[in-house]
């Protein structure tokens, strides 16, 4: 059944955009399924269970934190995390060069933006993004490389209202790739868009779209 679930994703997704599978909640089992019909990224939103299954799943992998994370859990993280998606703060940021550094790795992440009407999603406000990365020099954080925003929409079938969401967040992202290419040259990816809402975030230039629920079913929080 998966195997069909990507197949129609995948159709509708422009080559350039690409697929993450959110598999928090669901079991190793399931994500080898995914992983058997050729998806290699998977996003998790908790740092334990992120551990676990890297540990036991193919090597190949790629894996997303997509959740808000703690400074003291960084450290586990590190040595193999694909892309950091959550970055909502700047002491975050420096747990992770100072964590990357021992390791020697250059890890790549996405700094959240809250574009959300909702009051507790985490992130930067897009003032505080452009900010940030207006005092950023190119050797702040030699083991960082920023690769571009991520952000979610307020939770509503407010077709208008997510427009305007992924609109602003898109229009930050291509002001800042734009200006600010020499301090940023790795700045390119837009992740925007979940089962609900990927087809308008694509519409307004996602490059990365987070689909748990349409691939994988309802999640249950007690697999883990
Ligand atoms: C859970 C989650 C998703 C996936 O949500 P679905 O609606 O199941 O596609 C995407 N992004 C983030 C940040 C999430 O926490």
């Amino acid at each position: 059944m998966i195997e069909q679930y990507i197949k129609s994703i995948k159709e509708q997704l422009p080559p350039d955009v690409t697929l993450i599978a959110v598999s928090k909640t669901h079991t190793p089992e399931v994500i080898l399924d995914a992983y058997k019909f050729g998806i290699r990224d998977f996003a998790e939103n908790k740092v334990q269970e992120m551990m676990s299954k890297y540990q036991i799943l193919p090597k190949d992998i790629q894996w997303h934190m997509i959740g808000h994370l703690q400074r003291n859990k960084v450290k586990y993280i590190v040595p193999f995390v694909h892309l950091i998606q959550s970055v909502d703060s700047v002491r975050l940021l420096a747990e992770i060069q100072k964590e990357a550094a021992k390791v020697n790795r250059i890890v790549p992440v996405l700094l959240q933006v809250h574009i959300a009407q909702e009051e507790q999603k985490f992130g930067f406000t897009p003032m505080e993004v452009l900010l940030f990365i207006d005092k950023l020099s190119k050797t702040d954080y030699p083991n960082i490389a920023i690769k571009g925003l991520m952000g979610m929409g307020t939770f509503t079938d407010n077709q208008e209202q997510l427009s305007y969401e992924f609109n602003l967040l898109s229009t930050l992202f291509k002001s800042i790739k734009t200006a600010y290419s020499s301090s940023l040259p790795d700045f390119s990816q837009l992740s925007m868009g979940m089962s609900s809402d990927y087809l308008l975030a694509i519409k307004h230039g996602s490059t990365m779209v987070r689909i748990g629920s349409l691939l994988f079913g309802e999640r249950y929080y007690n697999n883990y």
